[in-house]
C-alpha cells in the first residue's frame, strides 16, 4: 500500500511521523484528522523525545534570512563560552542532536513554515518570525495559512517572542501567540530603537530592550561594520540574533564577538571579485523577489543578473522598486520573459540582454553581457529572484557558474 494516497488509515495506527515536506491535504493525514490520530513531523518527534531537557531552544523563522540569523545566533552564544550547534532546516538533524552524546546549554534551531506546521507542541525558550513575504503557497494553501505556521515558532516562549518593527505581520502574530507569563516582545529595527527594541543608532547596534544596567537606558552592543555583509537585510539578521542571545542573557561584548567572527555561507551575497573597478556579488541564494530585493537595496548602481524558475511570481513590485538602481540587467532561465515584461512595464530605460538559452554554459555569456553593461563603481549582481533548477542542479551550482565566469573573465 502507497501511505498517503488512500483515504483511510491503517487498522491500529496511533501515530503517524511524518518528513515535512508532504502536503497536509493528503488523504491520509484527512483520514487521521477525522480519527483523532496525531500527525508528527521531525521537530515534534524530537521535542516530544527529548526536546525540553536537551537544552534550550532559541528558534528562527521567517521567510528569508534563517540560515544566516541562526549561524550568527551559534556564532554569538560561542563566542559567549556557551556549548551550542546550529540545527534543524539548516541541514542538522534535531532528532540526532537532542538524541545524540554531546551535551550542549542552548541550541540555535531554524525552522522552515513545513516543519512547524507539524510541530504543535513545541515551545522554545525565545524564538523569531525574521520577515514574512509570499511563499510556499501552494503549500500552506493561503498566505494566512503559511504566517499561522510560521507564528506557531512563538506558541509557549518563556522569555521573548522577537519581532521585526518593519514588517507589521511578524509583531501581530506576537500578538495572537499564546505565551508564557512574563514572556516579552522585542522588536528589532533599522532605525532608532524604542523601549523594548533593539536597533540601530549612529551607526551602532543598540539593546533597549536587555539592559543589565539600571543607570543605562541603552547598551551598546557592535558595530554596523562589524556585520558580515553590513547590508541593511543583514543588519536587521544580525539585531534579531542579538535579541535572541540577549534574551538567553548573553553579554554585550560576546554580540560583538560573535558577530565579528560570523562568515555567511557561500552564495549569499558573496564578494566574488573586483575587476577593472567593478564588484562581482553572488547571491544566488535570492531564490525568490523577497531576497532579491533586499540584496539589490544594498548596492547602486547595478548590472543585474536574473532569472530562472518563477514559481508562480509575480516581478512588478521588486522591479519598480528596484528601477532607480538598476545600470542594466541581463536575463536568463526559463521564466525570464516574466522579468523582461515587469522590467519593460517600470524600468524602460534600463537596458536589457535578454540571453535565449537555458544551457549551463549560459551563465559565462550572462557575465560576459554584464560586464559589457557595467561601468566603473557599479555592481555586478547576481541575484535572481527564481530558483535555478531550470538550469542548474541547484543554488549552489548557479553560484559556482558565475563565479567560475567571473574568474575567466578576469584572468
Ligand atoms: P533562508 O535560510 O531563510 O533561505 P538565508 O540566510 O539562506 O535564508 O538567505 C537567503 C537569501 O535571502 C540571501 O541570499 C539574501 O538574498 C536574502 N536575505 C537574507 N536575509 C534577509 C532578510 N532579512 N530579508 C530579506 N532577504 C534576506
Amino acid at each position: 500500500m502507497r501511505l498517503g494516497d488512500g483515504d483511510s488509515l491503517p487498522e491500529g495506527t496511533e501515530l503517524i511521523v511524518t518528513t515535512p515536506g508532504w502536503k497536509p491535504d493528503k488523504p491520509l493525514f484527512l483520514a487521521a484528522g477525522r480519527a483523532g490520530v496525531p500527525v508528527w513531523g521531525d521537530v515534534e518527534l524530537a521535542w516530544r523525545l527529548r526536546g525540553p531537557d536537551a537544552a534550550p531552544w532559541l528558534a528562527v523563522t521567517g521567510t528569508n534570512g534563517k540560515t544566516t540569523t541562526v549561524q550568527m545566533l551559534a556564532s554569538i552564544l560561542r563566542a559567549a563560552g556557551l556549548r551550542t550547534a546550529a540545527v534543524g532546516n539548516i541541514g542538522v538533524s534535531l532528532l540526532d542532536v537532542v538524541l545524540g552524546e554531546e551535551r550542549y546549554d542552548v541550541l540555535a534551531v531554524e525552522l522552515s513554515s513545513y516543519q512547524l506546521h507539524w510541530a504543535p507542541s513545541l515551545r522554545a525558550h525565545s524564538a523569531t518570525v525574521l520577515n514574512l513575504a509570499p511563499d510556499h503557497l501552494d503549500w500552506h494553501g493561503s498566505m494566512e495559512a503559511y504566517a499561522a505556521d510560521k507564528g506557531r515558532i512563538y506558541h509557549g516562549n518563556r522569555v521573548a517572542c522577537v519581532y521585526n518593527v518593519a514588517d507589521k505581520l511578524t509583531e501581530d502574530l506576537v500578538r495572537e501567540a499564546d505565551v508564557e507569563e512574563g514572556c516579552r516582545a522585542v522588536g528589532f529595527t533599522l532605525g532608532t530603537p524604542a523601549p523594548s527594541q533593539l536597533g540601530v543608532v549612529e551607526g551602532i547596534l543598540v539593546d533597549r530592550a536587555f539592559v543589565a544596567d539600571r543607570h543605562r537606558n541603552a547598551q551598546e552592543l557592535a558595530e554596523v561594520s562589524d556585520v558580515n555583509p553590513p547590508a541593511p537585510h543583514n543588519v536587521a539578521n544580525a539585531l534579531a540574533a542579538a535579541g535572541l542571545a540577549r534574551a538567553f542573557g548573553v553579554p554585550a561584548t560576546a554580540v560583538r564577538d560573535g558577530l565579528r567572527a560570523f562568515r555567511p555561507d557561500a552564495h549569499r551575497i558573496a564578494h566574488v571579485a573586483d575587476i577593472d573597478g567593478v564588484a562581482y556579488v553572488d547571491d544566488s541564494k535570492a531564490t525568490n523577489t523577497h531576497a532579491a530585493e533586499a540584496s539589490l537595496a544594498a548596492y547602486e548602481p547595478i548590472v543585474w543578473i536574473a532569472g530562472g524558475l518563477a514559481k508562480g511570481a509575480t516581478f512588478d513590485e521588486l522591479v519598480a522598486r528596484s528601477a532607480k538602481r538598476l545600470r542594466g540587467a541581463v536575463l536568463i532561465g526559463a521564466d525570464r520573459a516574466l522579468i523582461r515584461e515587469a522590467l519593460a512595464r517600470h524600468a524602460p530605460e534600463v537596458p536589457v540582454v535578454d540571453l535565449d538559452r537555458t544551457d549551463t554554459g549560459a551563465m559565462l555569456q550572462a557575465v560576459t553581457e554584464a560586464k559589457r553593461l557595467a561601468r566603473p563603481g557599479d555592481t555586478v549582481l547576481l541575484a535572481p529572484a527564481c530558483a535555478s533548477m531550470d538550469m542548474f542542479t541547484n543554488y549552489n551550482q548557479r553560484g559556482d557558474a558565475f563565479a567560475a565566469a567571473v574568474r575567466e573573465l578576469g584572468a
